[in-house]
């Protein structure tokens, strides 16, 4: 049986009384590495942003392993402390990296852990050199942000994600803010992570990756998703004159 981790049903949402979403949806299960590809400006990193309530949906649901997420059956957005222990459930991988600049690499992962989890500092900071570990940054634990490359800082925020134990991870281009000399470390890391099976969502624009490592590619146009299937299917045989535009625009 499909062990579905995440489910996301009807999500609109407007900006300025523009629809950047219009019905959304997406299934994800467990250990299944999802790539969402589109367009810029089709809505992926709204929806991507949505789907643990950074950014709240107009309206349609959210479900964590069948907990509603963001509301309360009765419909009520939930408070801080509940928003904030459902989010750390799911973590979550910025374009620009959003480390703290006067911490360690070592203290930015612990952080999570100590603060939300309520870990000892030793506790912490031991996940923490495990989860840099994983990303190959165990040389490089006390270092601050600005002794970092581009790529070393994205492989510490993904370090920071994987320290919450999350039941999955939703990554909003994560490579796009890199020098592209940069992108295959960052892209090897999540391929591991992927292999290892972790639950993934990436918003990206790395074709390779998609094609190499998705489970499921998710093609999204306009504020909805337009087709999915695996990788093979999307890229070699679409199903709809749209996704093959976008495709060809990128030859
Ligand atoms: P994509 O990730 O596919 O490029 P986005 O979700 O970033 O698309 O953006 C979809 C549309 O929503 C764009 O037109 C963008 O300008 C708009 N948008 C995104 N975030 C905001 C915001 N916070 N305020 C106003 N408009 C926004």
């Amino acid at each position: 049986m499909v062990n579905t981790v995440l489910q996301a049903s009807d999500v609109c949402k407007s900006f300025g009384g523009r629809q950047v979403l219009k019905d959304a949806a997406l299934s994800v299960a467990e250990g299944e590495t999802v790539v969402l590809i589109g367009p810029s400006g089709s809505g992926k990193t709204t929806f991507l942003r949505c789907l643990n309530w950074l950014e709240t949906p107009d309206s349609g649901r959210i479900r964590l392993r069948g907990d509603l997420v963001g509301r309360a059956v009765d419909g009520r957005e939930h408070g801080e402390a509940e928003l904030a222990r459902q989010r750390s459930r799911i973590g979550f991988v910025f374009q620009r990296f959003n480390l703290f600049a006067h911490l360690s690499a070592l203290d930015n992962v612990a952080m999570g852990p100590r603060r939300v989890q309520g870990l000892s500092v030793g506790q912490a900071r031991e996940r923490a050199r495990e989860e840099l570990a994983r990303v190959h940054m165990a040389a490089h634990v006390d270092k601050r942000p600005s002794q970092l490359s581009g790529g070393q800082q994205q492989r510490v925020a993904i370090a920071r994600a994987l320290a919450m134990r999350p039941e999955l991870i939703l990554f909003d281009e994560p490579t796009s803010a890199l020098d592209p000399e940069l992108v295959t470390e960052v892209v090897d890391v999540m391929r591991e992570l992927a292999q290892a099976g972790m639950t993934m969502v990436v918003v990206t624009h790395e074709m390779r990756f998609a094609r190499q490592t998705a489970d499921r590619v998710v093609f999204m146009d306009g504020g909805l998703v337009i087709e999915q299937g695996p990788p093979a299917q999307i890229f070699d045989a679409p199903q709809t004159e749209r996704t093959r535009r976008f495709l060809g625009h990128l030859h």
